[in-house]
């Protein structure tokens, strides 16, 4: 497709979403689309089935689309997947953790909210005696990479916890799915949450559910939103050929086809998530060389999205700071940490090394509070 009339993005986005997308995926933009037609229906049931087969090597996953930002599909998965008299655990260590617990509360699901501090993983061992002295919970919901610090929670072993206690498990992966592998049935995920915006590299307009078939299926009648009910969402597209049942985002549908198309071009999520790896070690290297330390050990941190302590210096402030990173070529995000001073740099999008050693030489430049 002709790109001549993309411009050139000002600055590249070092975020976790939206993010730095390509100029393939903005043309992919540049024409109309029926919701209601053949031609696109179809391309949304392709979608499903590259989808499908992304969440894991065994068969019996489907995947519903649905409008809205990430939050829209963790509130559609929450309130459709738990029934009445259902019970939900949430294992929190950060912002999103809380959101899912809140999410809980506004849909009068009970919820037990268990805080694992925000610099310390959730421990399977914690969840499994959880489980045991609260045998009404039916349900266990944890983040994969908490976006708060990119801290990475162990989900294998917390699935593990999880399926010895007969629980369905539900995964907020939307800031790693596509740019960190995941099989959902090594993990005994029953439902995964991600969208068009992050790894993936689309643009920001939907989320995807990915669900064990059975567990979709039985979900008939139990939500508690008619626009967010993930059981008629997937029956729609399901059985309608592809079809949404309310006005879709043809054009955000359009661009996430070909961000698929370049995720199996660059070689899958494996060939991304080393990318991302090298992006975020060149970065961490880098910045511990200017003095800026992460907050989280190596041994915790996904290569997703970095936490950096701020300098302690009495001049230094985020804004000034983000500005001449700006006017440089580069977006950073403010921190989200409640218990310590920090800021974020993204690894994820259309974001290469080089990228991040120029990023690099702009923050030598941009410590205006050393001289
Ligand atoms: C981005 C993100 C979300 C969803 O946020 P939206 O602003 O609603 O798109 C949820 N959970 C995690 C871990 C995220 O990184």
């Amino acid at each position: 497709m002709d790109q001549s009339c993309i411009p050139d993005n000002p600055y590249i986005l070092l975020t976790p979403g939206p993010l730095s997308t390509s100029k393939t995926v903005k043309a992919a933009m540049l024409r109309d689309w029926c919701t209601w037609d053949a031609d696109y229906n179809a391309d949304v049931a392709d979608l499903r089935a590259r989808l499908a087969a992304l969440a894991s090597r065994q068969p019996g996953f489907t995947a519903t689309l649905m409008q809205g930002s990430g939050t829209f599909c963790v509130e559609s998965c929450l309130g459709s997947l738990i029934p009445d008299g259902g019970s939900l655990l949430v294992l929190a260590n950060g912002a999103y953790g809380a959101r899912m617990a809140k999410i809980a509360r506004v849909l009068r699901i009970p919820v037990v909210e268990e805080d694992f501090g925000e610099v310390s993983p959730v421990d399977p061992a914690r969840v499994a005696a959880l489980l045991a002295a609260q045998p009404q919970l039916t349900h266990v919901a944890v983040v994969h990479c908490e976006t708060t610090t990119g801290m990475l929670n162990p989900i294998r072993e917390i699935g593990e916890a999880v399926k010895a206690a007969g629980k369905i498990f539900l995964i907020d992966a939307m800031s790693s799915f596509g740019g960190i592998p995941i099989d959902m049935a090594e993990v005994g995920a029953d439902a995964l949450i991600s969208s068009a915006n992050k790894c993936i590299q689309g643009v920001p307009g939907f989320g995807f559910v990915l669900t064990r078939r059975d567990v979709v299926e039985g979900c008939a009648g139990q939500a508690r939103s008619l626009s967010l009910d993930l059981y008629d969402q997937w029956q729609a597209m399901e059985h309608g050929g592809g079809k949404w049942r309310f006005t879709s985002p043809t054009h955000v549908v359009r661009a996430f086809a070909q961000a698929m198309d370049e995720l199996e071009a660059e070689g899958g999520v494996a060939a991304r998530f080393a990318r991302y790896s090298q992006n975020q070690q060149t970065l961490v290297a880098g910045m511990a060389a200017l003095d800026f330390s992460a907050l989280l050990p190596r041994a915790i941190q996904s290569p997703i999205i970095t936490a950096f302590h701020s300098p302690t210096h009495p001049d230094y402030a985020f804004k000034p700071f983000y500005d001449r990173l700006k006017a440089q070529g580069f977006v950073i995000y403010p921190g989200k940490v409640t218990t310590a001073d920090t800021f974020r740099i993204g690894n994820i999008g259309e974001v290469y090394p080089d990228d991040i050693e120029r990023l690099l030489t702009a923050v030598k430049d941009a410590r205006y509070w050393l001289v």
